[in-house]
């Protein structure tokens, strides 16, 4: 499932957009949203955000390490 950033929660810090190893992280008008189409589905977008604004769930061998 891909992810998906909640507006509401996202301060704009643009970490996210960063660290998106597809660049399915995009600038929208004041904060950032995923395109789904693109998203991988990694799980970094999620780890990395304080703000916790990114929903989905984590990939099944996500605890696995
Ligand atoms: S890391 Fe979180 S708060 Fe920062 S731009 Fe991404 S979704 Fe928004
Ligand atoms: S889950 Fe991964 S591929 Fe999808 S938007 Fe987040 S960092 Fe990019």
């Amino acid at each position: 499932m891909p992810r998906n950033i909640i507006q509401d929660k996202c301060n704009a810090c643009g970490v996210c957009y960063s660290a998106c190893p597809v660049e399915a992280v995009v600038k929208t008008e004041s904060k950032y949203s995923i395109i789904k189409e693109e998203c991988v589905d990694c799980g970094t977008c999620k780890r990395i955000c304080k703000e916790e604004a990114v929903e989905g769930k984590d990939p099944i061998h996500a605890g696995r390490r």
